[in-house]
């Protein structure tokens, strides 16, 4: 395992870069480094040690995980019940798609879900905004506008799965997969668009007391998923949520993808980017 010790040092001194960004902030769950604390090399360990610990760990809170302030957690669940009542209206297959834009304006016509209020609003783009590797999430970011839309013509909808594709690469790649690994594979989650993943993200928050360092170490914060740009998760047909778990390494799917050389997974075990392990999710642009 290669660790590379500036971002190490970048990623277990995160915590330092707290601060109250107007109207809201953080807290951290645990106690900070002081910026200027030296990590020699015995402490340098353990801190691997601790951050291994918690990737594998990655659904439990863990010291130093930064968490929203008490007084906004009625503002999340508000968020996450508005955002589950648009995905209802919408459609689960369109909401994937959906843009932040067409969704604010659904949500303005339909008295069912409500239109967004201004805190909300500055709520969501403070989430969309603010540096994720506060929090612990060292992914890039390949969406920088929270009202990038996705076009339309350029996706498929894929057969039976309620999921879409890029057209051109990302369907390529999964059709390869098909031909070499067989039916059993199928596209367990394709495009996700900001909306979805606010919705995915947020909605972990809201179920660990908004805990941001928790829900990111399973879910991209919106704008830092590859699902938004050209990445897809496959799985095991029958294997039901079982496929977003280490079990699915166990399955005859995820051995037929071992073997295919031209397949990369975007997070592997022991990354550095404050990720689980996701051996079901396939990277599409490997130099992204
Ligand atoms: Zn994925």
């Amino acid at each position: 395992m290669v660790m590379r010790r500036r971002d190490f040092l970048k990623a277990v001194t995160a915590g330092v870069l707290l601060s109250g960004i107007d109207p809201f902030s953080f807290v951290s769950a645990g106690q900070l480094l002081p910026p200027s604390r030296r990590l020699s090399q015995p402490v340098l360990d353990n801190h691997i040690k601790d951050y291994l610990h918690k990737m594998e760990n990655f659904d439990h809170p863990h010291p130093g995980d930064v968490i929203l302030e008490q007084k906004q957690l009625p503002l999340l669940n508000a968020c996450v019940s508005k955002l589950k009542r648009l995905q209802d209206m919408a459609g689960h297959g369109n909401f994937n798609i959906l843009s932040f834009d067409d969704g604010l304006s659904i949500a303005r016509r339909y008295s069912e879900v409500g239109e967004f209020t201004k805190k909300e609003l500055e709520f969501l783009e403070w989430i969309f905004y603010s540096d994720s590797s506060i929090y612990g999430f060292w992914g890039e970011k390949p969406i920088d506008s929270i009202t990038t839309s996705i076009n339309k013509r350029e996706v498929v909808n894929i057969s039976d799965s309620g999921n879409y594709l890029y057209k051109g690469t990302p369907r390529e790649i999964y059709e390869t997969l098909r031909k070499y690994v067989g039916d059993q594979l199928y596209l367990t989650s394709g495009i996700r668009g900001v909306v979805k993943q606010f919705l995915l993200f947020l909605d972990k928050a809201n179920n660990n007391r908004g805990n941001l360092s928790l829900a990111s170490r399973s879910l991209a914060p919106p704008g830092y998923s590859y699902h938004g740009v050209a990445d897809f998760d496959v799985g095991q047909r029958g294997y039901g949520a079982l496929n977003f778990t280490g079990k699915f390494t166990t399955t005859e799917v995820f051995k037929k993808l071992e073997d295919l050389h031209f397949v990369t997974i975007r997070y592997p075990r022991n990354n550095l980017k404050g990720v689980r392990f996701e051996p079901w999710h396939i990277k599409v642009f490997p130099e992204a």
